[in-house]
């Protein structure tokens, strides 16, 4: 069952103790409130607001990037990607599973006539070095244009270490075509990677980052890359409506998040890895950690009588059946988990 399916909260809840459906969940704090309040703005379309500015500039220079454009979500900024690699009758290499091809209405082909080729991934949630070699096709009229790979990374938490990224990259390369980072989770893989923002931006031109997930920002993303790319981006997004005027209020919560927050996903991953321990010893189901998500596949089959125990107690988790996602991020403190944990042990009790 999609991942998406009901997602909203428990009917008649009020504001959750504990939320755990998403990352995207997180409310900016009264830190990032008072950066944005106090945000110096301009008209952005004009190029007029220097907090815009501020923020594109330094994601670009932590990325090893030439430019940057500060996008209103993720979705729009992986399209306008796409957008400004391919022309209609072009294909992006991608995966089945990833974001782009699953959860993003097929956008790249309603709006811009680019043609998505979604490979299978491996037991390592990687696109394989002969798959997209294989999925590459020949000058002939018969084919879309292979343009661009596209790769996500973290996906479903799990982070992609680089030297399984190069050979892939490279089979691209060989062909000519451009590669993306759908990076949604970009620091939080680089968290647990160890790596440098820019080495895992190396392979890519142009790379995704969402501010509006683990990082805390209530709003926005950033689209990096060389001056070309990025500017034809920049056409991109005026085409698709996301154009914004005083931005530089949003972008502040994003400057605030690089200064505040990338430094602590790595407790989220702790937190994460205390809770899957938990529930492991628990006996509640089986367990997988990755970065800042747990997956439990209960022991109890009956997930509507689990969902509604733990929101009777202030803990919401989503709708689907079967593994369940569990994500942590930074409004679930140390107690708040362990209120949690205690919720789900009454359930695995009862
Ligand atoms: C959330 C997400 C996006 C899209 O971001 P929105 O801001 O929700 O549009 C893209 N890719 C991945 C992997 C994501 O998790």
């Amino acid at each position: 069952m999609s991942l998406y399916t009901n997602m909203s909260s428990p009917e008649g809840q009020n504001r959750p103790l504990c939320d755990l459906r998403s990352d995207t969940v997180t409310r900016p704090c009264a830190g990032m409130r008072a950066a944005m309040a106090s945000a110096e703005v301009g008209d952005d379309v004009y190029g007029d607001d220097p907090t815009v500015v501020r923020l594109e500039a330094r994601m670009a220079g932590q990325l090893g990037k030439a430019a940057a454009l500060f996008m209103p979500s993720g979705t729009q900024s992986n399209l306008v990607a796409m957008m400004a690699h391919c022309g209609r009758g072009d294909e992006v290499i991608t995966a089945d599973a990833y974001h782009v091809n699953r959860y993003e209405a097929a956008g790249a082909s309603v709006l811009a006539g680019i043609a998505l080729c979604a490979l299978p991934l491996n037991g390592r949630a990687m696109l394989t070095p002969d798959a997209v070699r294989a999925a590459i096709k020949e000058d002939d009229p018969h084919h879309p244009v292979s343009r661009l790979l596209c790769l996500e990374n973290t996906h479903y938490g799990a982070a992609t270490a680089l030297d399984e990224i190069a050979p892939v990259v490279a089979v691209a390369r060989e062909a000519g075509m451009g590669a993306h980072l759908d990076g949604a989770r970009f620091f939080n893989a680089i968290a647990a990677l160890g790596l440098a923002p820019d080495e895992l931006a190396a392979p890519f031109d142009t790379i995704s980052v969402c501010l509006s997930k683990g990082l805390g920002a209530p709003v926005g993303s950033v689209l990096v890359g060389d001056r070309d790319l990025i500017a034809r981006a920049r056409r991109h997004r005026k085409i698709l409506g996301g154009g914004l005027r005083q931005a530089g209020v949003l972008a502040a919560a994003g400057l605030y998040a690089l200064d505040h927050t990338v430094q602590t996903l790595p407790d989220d991953h702790a937190r994460a890895a205390r809770f899957g321990a938990a529930l492991q010893a628990m006996g509640a189901g089986v367990v997988r950690v990755c970065t800042n998500m747990v997956f439990l596949t209960p022991t109890s089959r009956d997930h509507g009588a689990l969902r509604s125990h733990l929101a009777d107690r202030g803990v919401v988790i989503s709708g689907q059946a079967g593994e369940i996602r569990l994500v942590l991020h930074r409004d679930v403190t140390d107690d708040t988990l362990d209120q949690a944990i205690d919720a789900f042990h009454d359930f695995a009790g009862a």
